[in-house]
């Protein structure tokens, strides 16, 4: 037995050594677990930090050192992502998003999240087609109503106009709320689009859509009213004008001279310029008050409206008018003075002629439905900055 107790002995020995290394080499890889644990955030914060001072080159560069250090964690390959993507570069947020994908252990939310911000990055690429792709992708996911709303913007953006009719009611049925007015935009376009291709019967059944769909939307009205104005069928136009005055007098303005116009060809100035003269009381503005002078045979009575106008509204725009009026009746020998202050003054008062979307600032001479800054529907006021 005696001869057996060495060999015991240094059995024992060796498993405590054992123990004793293994015990040593996890404190150590515990420590190293530790240190990276406190160095990526560190690398997080100084990212975070340097992107809050709006240092973006740094900040990408202390995340991708974040991400060096661990490389498993999800949320660093989303944040920079988003910021490549917002730095307009567009190759590399999908070169993030796609790694991402690439990854079998990432969970399921994720991956779904990945593939809406590589929709993303190819939308603002402007690569449509994979980006209608990767939106599809998302349909039964919590990203799903979200990618029906950027695939709605990606067929107004490409004028694809019946697939963007679709998407508005699918968001409708879902419970994203009521889309009516912009699916009478698209109709309203493809109206516009068919008239261009002489097709007035496909317009003609688009604006009947549109009206359906939004019955008190202006467009639609005003389009329906212009067709048949330029058809010469003027009292219809008329007809279909005073609804508007009924249901969206704001928006009268935009088709006031269009209105005028109809009046005088169908014979008929006397109620046009008493509706417009009601209108202008109410809603004083620039274009109302031009048709109501063009309904006006009479110098003198056009003069004594605009000074009432200047009164009521003194505005750049009145008094522009008020002195191209003052001109064309002036005495041969005050008519070159005349002539250039109303000039002058008509200069000055172009800039103030201008829409302003609400959304975005962005200013123009013609009315959009659309910003074609920002691209949202219905943010011009219909009156012009000077009539604000
Ligand atoms: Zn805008």
């Amino acid at each position: 037995m005696d001869s057996e107790l060495p060999w015991v002995t240094f059995a024992l020995i060796g498993v405590m050594l054992a123990f004793a290394a293994g015990w040593i080499g996890s404190r150590l890889d515990i420590r190293q677990w530790k240190r990276e644990q406190s160095d990526s955030p560190k690398a997080y914060y100084k990212g975070l930090n340097l992107l809050l001072n709006e240092q973006q080159d740094k900040a990408i560069d202390a995340f991708i050192e974040a991400m060096q250090q661990d490389p498993g964690t999800a949320e660093l390959h989303f944040a920079l992502g988003n910021l490549f993507r917002r730095r307009g570069e567009y190759e590399r947020a999908v070169r993030v998003h796609e790694y991402l994908l690439a990854r079998s252990d990432l969970p399921e939310a994720d991956r779904h999240r990945a593939r809406h911000g590589l929709a993303q990055d190819f939308m603002k690429a402007g690569l449509f087609d994979r980006a209608e792709a990767a939106f599809r992708e998302l349909d039964g996911t919590a990203f799903a109503t979200d990618a029906r709303l950027e695939l709605l913007n990606l067929y107004e953006r490409t004028r694809d106009w019946r697939a963007a009719i679709d998407s508005a009611r699918k968001l409708e049925a879902a419970g994203a709320g009521s889309f009516a007015t912009r699916i009478a935009h698209h109709w309203c376009e493809i109206a516009e689009e068919a008239d261009a291709r002489q097709r007035p019967d496909e317009a003609d059944a688009a604006l009947a859509e549109a009206r359906a769909v939004a019955p008190q939307a202006p467009r639609p009205l005003i389009l329906a009213g212009q067709r048949l104005a330029a058809a010469g069928r003027h009292a219809e136009a008329l007809a279909l004008w005073n609804e508007l005055f009924a249901l969206q007098p704001g928006a009268v303005s935009l088709v006031a001279a269009e209105y005028a116009a109809s009046a005088l060809a169908a014979g008929d100035p006397a109620a046009a310029r008493e509706r417009l003269a009601a209108l202008q009381a109410r809603q004083p503005s620039s274009d109302t008050l031009a048709a109501l002078l063009g309904l006006e045979p009479d110098a003198a009575a056009r003069s004594t409206r605009l000074q009432q106008a200047l009164k009521q509204q003194p505005t750049l725009s009145t008094a522009a008018a008020l002195l191209k009026e003052n001109a064309a009746t002036a005495d041969p020998g005050d008519k070159t003075q005349a002539e250039q202050l109303a000039q002058v003054v008509g200069a000055r008062a172009k800039p103030q002629q201008r829409y302003r979307c609400a959304a975005c600032g962005f200013e123009a001479q013609h009315y959009f439905w659309q910003c074609p800054g920002c691209q949202t529907w219905d943010s011009y006021p219909p009156v012009r900055l000077d009539d604000q």
